[in-house]
């Protein structure tokens, strides 16, 4: 049974900025180093086979949700960001994962200083080149990271796969939309959650709920839990700006890093490009990101509520001139949006049951990137679900 809150793709699910892509918002090699390199590399394959989970369920419910792909980019400038993701794919091709390529501008002034070790992970290239991937006009970035990328429409995919599950499962799965759950009882081996004037007794519970805190926990064996996971998670909402022009453009997938050294506090910027069907036709949407702002209390966050003038006055002036400078100045947006971005303590997706009651179990923390993971975590948790023993993992609650 599919509880939900709202409408099914009303959270982030159909609020983001459609990429698909595979990155944690921590460094590979910094994972490497947590984790080792066998757990490490194990979940970023993890994460990429959801290339191959998304094929086959588009392939067996054939919902018609069109899927982009592309090469797409990220922009560095500083010798950290070379030295940080050069590690990387020195580790991606030590493990077997998905090839990436770096590139680098003749022009970079830390040309020099690149160790000898990591000559053979990338290619010196022309500073037009690397204006060309990052479709920028000046010369801020000077480096690029390019690999597997797509774009599509995840809130189209959440309405496909639900009406698919209707129309082929009626005596399996049941779909209760605008129904909170609003308090979970976990037992010994069931659960009780109070939905409005309902109550629903199932054999487990897996919250699928992000960031969102509309609801209590009561774990009657094992311990307190419900401030053990808020403390857990730390939810920003993330901003979205976008316009629509002739149909055609090629897809993209672009970011671009704002902090001198990886790990920093600015939010990066990125673009999405992408065909959009709306109202009987079909246009390019380009969508602008980056800018976040801290939610003390998700309960009280309104999904409809317009972006603030000054995150509006950061996109014009800051995300637009970089990301999509042939925009004159100025203009309205044809879409605004945002939506909740729930980060782990760990910068990890929160995957497999919950250590003190595995009556529960999770499959939330997007860390900003959670089209794919989610779909990555959808199987880990069937797999769990159904009894199989899998190795430890990153993603495991503790
Ligand atoms: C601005 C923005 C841009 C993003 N861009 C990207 C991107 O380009 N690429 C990418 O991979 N990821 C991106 N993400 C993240 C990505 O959208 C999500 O991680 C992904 O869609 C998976 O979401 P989810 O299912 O975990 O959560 P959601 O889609 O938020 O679903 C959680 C659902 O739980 C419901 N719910 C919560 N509490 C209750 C309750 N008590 N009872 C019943 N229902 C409840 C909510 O109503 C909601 O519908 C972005 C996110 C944002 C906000």
């Amino acid at each position: 049974m599919l509880v939900e809150r709202g409408r099914a793709g009303r959270g982030a699910s159909g609020r983001n900025a459609g990429q698909l892509v595979t990155y944690f918002e921590r460094p590979l090699c910094d994972l490497v180093d947590a984790f080792g390199f066998d757990m490490a590399t194990r979940g970023q394959a993890e994460v990429e086979a959801a290339w191959g989970l998304l094929d086959e369920m588009l392939a067996s419910t054939g919902a018609a949700v069109p899927v982009e792909r592309l090469v797409g980019a990220m922009g560095m400038f500083s010798l950290n960001h070379l030295l940080v993701h050069l590690r990387n794919v020195r580790i991606r091709n030590q493990s077997g994962l998905d090839r990436e390529t770096v590139e680098i501008s003749e022009q970079a002034s830390f040309l020099g200083r690149i160790p000898e070790q990591f000559r053979d992970l990338y290619t010196i290239v022309s500073q037009a080149r690397i204006r060309e991937c990052l479709e920028i006009d000046t010369d801020d970035y000077v480096a690029v990271l390019l690999n597997r990328k797509g774009c599509a429409n995840s809130a189209l995919l959440c309405q496909e796969l639900l009406a698919h599950m209707i129309r082929h499962y009626p005596d399996r799965f049941v779909f209760a939309d605008q129904s909170t759950a609003e308090h979970i009882v976990l037992g010994q081996a069931d659960a009780r959650l109070a939905v409005g004037r309902h109550f629903i007794a199932a054999s487990r519970v897996v919250l699928c709920t992000n960031g969102f805190n509309h609801h209590t926990i009561d774990n009657q064996v094992g311990g307190i839990l419900p401030q053990r996971l808020e403390s857990k998670i730390h939810p920003r909402i993330g901003y979205m700006a976008g316009f629509v022009s002739s149909p055609g453009a090629p897809a993209t997938a672009t970011s671009y890093i704002n902090n001198e050294e990886i790990g920093g506090k600015k939010p990066y910027y990125y673009l999405t490009r992408r065909s959009y069907a709306r109202s009987g036709e079909v246009v390019t949407l380009t969508c602008l990101g980056g800018p976040e702002a801290v939610v003390m209390d998700t309960a009280a966050y309104d999904e409809n509520a317009d972006v603030p003038r000054e995150i509006a006055q950061v996109f014009d002036a800051q995300v637009r001139p970089l990301a999509a400078s042939s925009r004159p100045a100025g203009l309205d947006y044809d879409y605004t949006w945002h939506g909740l971005m729930a980060y782990t303590d760990n910068k990890i997706r929160l995957v497999g049951f919950e250590p003190r009651n595995p009556v529960l179990m999770y499959n939330l923390g997007c860390n900003g990137v959670g089209f794919l993971p989610s779909i990555a975590g959808g199987l880990r948790i069937a797999k769990l679900h159904s009894g199989h023993t899998l190795q430890p993992s990153i993603f495991d609650p503790s």
